[in-house]
């Protein structure tokens, strides 16, 4: 374990990062240029132009991205959203069918709510643990199976290997929204999901200051990916890129503080008598700890709980917290606390999400000291 866990450390640092660096530097140059005279990587042919992902800090920064998730390419995107649906529209056309098995974030929901019908596709939501539930969705045009690694808010782990199976079994491209793992806890192309998809604007970069996205695969889907991409012009701006490659040579530390106050939160919590409640997959009563356990390092930054009192407490607990932010976001290095239910951001679905009470509040750990972050709870739930 810990042997995996060097490797990954020294990959954050170093992977993809050209040696000897230009002109000596250890730290890559931002070329904020939109245009080169030649392709400066010397690959491919393509045209180094901004939109197309060609200036050298965009191609510098998806090879260290490919490198992380273990993938022969990635693309970034300017969002996490556009990585989501340029992947789709990659594995996608008029008159095709996707399964989507998951409780879905917010704005991945909504997408294929208001766009999907129009787009011509059809589409199941079905259960990420349940097999029965996909092979009875599977039609002979379905192309796609979508998933994500832990649900959000639900924080539920489907059966991840069991869908790139089924996936792959009935040729199908398998895509993965792996944000709230990160490729710290669990990378998705090693069970044989097709394409992995990130909101690097959350763990990814960390440091919440920028927007951005990363699809990650073979050389020929991601070059599918792109091609949807630069048609619609979500490329990621190289300053933006360099800030994202910065983020990631601590990827592994940050992840490793915020997974352990994560747990170290969830057990409190479990133990307190004024919480009912408490989902995360690192407690053993987590009705999926042993898939987390078997195939994650870490059980992740993000826990959710039900405090007794119902809303009312919930809401009260949320404005006594005195580290963490009540903001909706994630994946950061600031503690963030939210009210899902009661949030615009993540209640936008209409797709209903099953669990989503008004009572359940979202607790993104950030990289503080454990012990702080304890007492601020305890001092919250004692008002
Ligand atoms: C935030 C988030 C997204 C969307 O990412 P943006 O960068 O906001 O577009 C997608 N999936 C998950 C799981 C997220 O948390």
């Amino acid at each position: 374990m810990s042997d995996k866990r060097n490797r990954f450390e020294t990959l954050a640092v170093h992977g993809g990062e050209p040696r000897p660096g230009a002109d000596g530097s250890v730290v890559f140059p931002i070329y904020q240029g939109t245009v080169f005279e030649a392709d400066p990587a010397g690959a491919g042919g393509d045209v180094p132009y901004i939109r197309l992902g060609t200036n050298p800090s965009q191609r510098h920064l998806q090879r260290r991205l490919a490198a992380l998730e273990g993938a022969e390419a990635a693309v970034a995107t300017g969002s996490g959203m556009a990585a989501i649906t340029t992947a789709l529209h990659s594995a996608l056309g008029a008159g095709d069918h996707l399964i989507a098995a998951g409780a879905f974030y917010g704005g991945t929901g909504q997408f294929l709510a208001e766009h999907a019908e129009r787009l011509g596709w059809a589409y199941d939501l079905v259960d990420p643990g349940d097999e029965d539930a996909w092979r009875r969705a599977l039609r002979p045009d379905t192309k796609a199976f979508l998933t994500e690694t832990i649900t959000n808010p639900t924080i539920r782990v489907g059966d991840l290997v069991g869908a790139a199976r089924f996936a792959r079994a009935h040729g199908l491209t398998s895509i993965i929204d792996n944000t709230f793992a990160t490729p710290v806890v669990f990378r998705p192309h090693t069970v044989g999901f097709d394409l992995v998809c990130h909101s690097a604007t959350k763990a990814l970069n960390g440091h919440s200051d920028i927007a951005a996205g990363v699809v990650t695969g073979s050389g020929e889907l991601i070059g599918r990916v792109a091609s949807v991409l630069r048609a619609y012009g979500c490329t990621l701006d190289p300053h933006a890129a360099f800030l994202l490659s910065r983020g990631l040579k601590t990827l592994a530390l940050r992840v490793r503080q915020q997974n352990a106050n994560a747990l170290a939160v969830a057990e409190f919590l479990a133990g307190h008598d004024r919480i009912a409640h408490v989902r995360y997959p690192g407690l053993t009563g987590h009705p999926d700890h042993r898939r987390a356990a078997e195939w994650f390092d870490g059980f992740g930054s993000v826990l959710s709980f039900q405090p007794v009192g119902g809303a009312e407490a919930a809401e009260s607990l949320v404005k006594s917290l005195r580290l963490a932010y009540a903001a909706s976001s994630l994946g950061g290095v600031e503690s963030l606390v939210t009210r899902p239910a009661a949030d615009g951001h993540d209640a936008s679905a209409p797709v209903a999400t099953p669990g989503l009470s008004d009572d359940l509040v979202r607790f993104s750990a950030g990289i503080e000291a454990t012990e702080d972050l304890i007492a601020d709870f305890a001092q919250a739930l004692a008002d």
